[in-house]
């Protein structure tokens, strides 16, 4: 039998990864919002972009809908991390609906942004993916003045109306070196255009991106934890393509991963997505120790300590509306 030789297969574990404060908060809403108020808890799309989050909340009794139009009448509804409209949150209230809001503070703070300048008059440039739950969440706090970017290529043809009174504002979860290219390009045709007041792409969107670079280009593969719909994990697996890694793949569990992946790779980078428990990745290690990969490093560039309290509807009385 072959003897892995000790250093011979490696694997480069990324730190920071997984879950970020926001989604440990949507995530501990629900389980709570459970336990106090028992089955059935309704929550409008998926409270996190992870499919094994969602499965094992669905088997503690969530059940996860697409609108609150979906929720019987006077029922508990969560909306999701990712934030809502007040279109949306309006028609909860008109249906009755008891409505408890896990979205994650940062990206309140962005639509705090949003209703600011779009209140002072200003055309705002939202640079994000067109049809993600955060982007219309977003956008739906100023529809009027809201054009959303998609890429930097975008930033070539937008029209605006007053380049004198123009704001670029973000999604969390986006690539921070294609946003920057995106924004110099709006800023090569729109000298005047105003920057956020702080960074809109979040803390933990960017330190996972920064811990990836790192161990990008000394992997001959890397593996990234996470869902199909999650915006920071696929944008992970672009990043270790573009910062040296010679493949890159992203799965939601460890049985997705394909023999000939492996073939020839001595060292397998690992991270995952900000809405990924950390037993995923541990369960894919354990795999990869089948295959011979033991000797594991963890290469950290942060730390996080962050912690956001929980919705106030769950600190107080209980939940508002009813
Ligand atoms: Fe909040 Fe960032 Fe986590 Fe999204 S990825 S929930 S914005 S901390």
């Amino acid at each position: 039998q072959d003897v892995p030789i000790a250093g011979d297969k490696k694997i480069l574990l990324a730190a920071p990864r997984g879950y970020c404060a926001g989604v440990d908060r949507a995530v501990i809403t629900v389980e709570q919002a459970l336990e106090r108020h028992g089955a059935p808890v309704y929550v409008r799309k998926q409270i996190v972009h992870n499919i094994h989050v969602v499965r094992e909340l669905e088997e503690k009794g969530a059940i996860f809908v697409e609108e609150v139009d979906e929720v019987p009448e006077g029922a508990l509804v969560v909306f999701s991390a990712h934030g809502v409209s007040p279109a949306v949150v309006d028609s909860a209230a008109t249906r009755g609906l008891r409505a408890i809001d896990a979205t994650c503070p940062l990206v309140t703070k962005v639509h705090r942004e949003a209703k600011r300048f779009a209140r002072d008059d200003y055309q705002i440039l939202l640079v994000g993916h067109e049809g993600h739950e955060e982007v219309e969440g977003t956008a739906g706090e100023a529809p009027d003045h809201v054009t959303v970017v998609n890429n930097p290529d975008e930033a070539d043809t937008v029209e605006v109306e007053d380049p004198s009174k123009l704001v670029w504002l973000s999604q969390t979860t986006l690539s921070v070196d294609e946003t920057m290219e995106t924004v110099r390009r709006l800023r090569e045709r729109f000298p005047h255009l105003q920057d956020p007041p702080s960074d809109d792409i979040c803390y933990a969107t960017q330190n996972r991106q920064v811990a990836i670079k790192k161990i990008a280009e000394h992997s001959d593969l890397v593996i990234v934890v996470g869902s199909a719909n999650s915006s920071n994990s696929v944008r992970l697996v672009e990043v270790a393509l573009q910062y040296g890694a010679k493949a890159a793949y992203r799965i939601d569990y460890p049985d997705e991963v394909r023999q000939e992946w492996l073939d020839g790779v001595k060292t397998i980078g690992i991270t995952s997505g900000a809405s990924v428990p950390d037993v995923l990745v541990e369960q894919l290690m354990s795999e990869l120790t089948h295959a011979g990969y033991f000797d594991v490093e963890e290469v950290r560039t942060a730390e996080e300590d962050l912690i956001f309290s929980l919705p106030k509807e769950l600190r107080g009385d209980g939940p508002r509306g009813g």
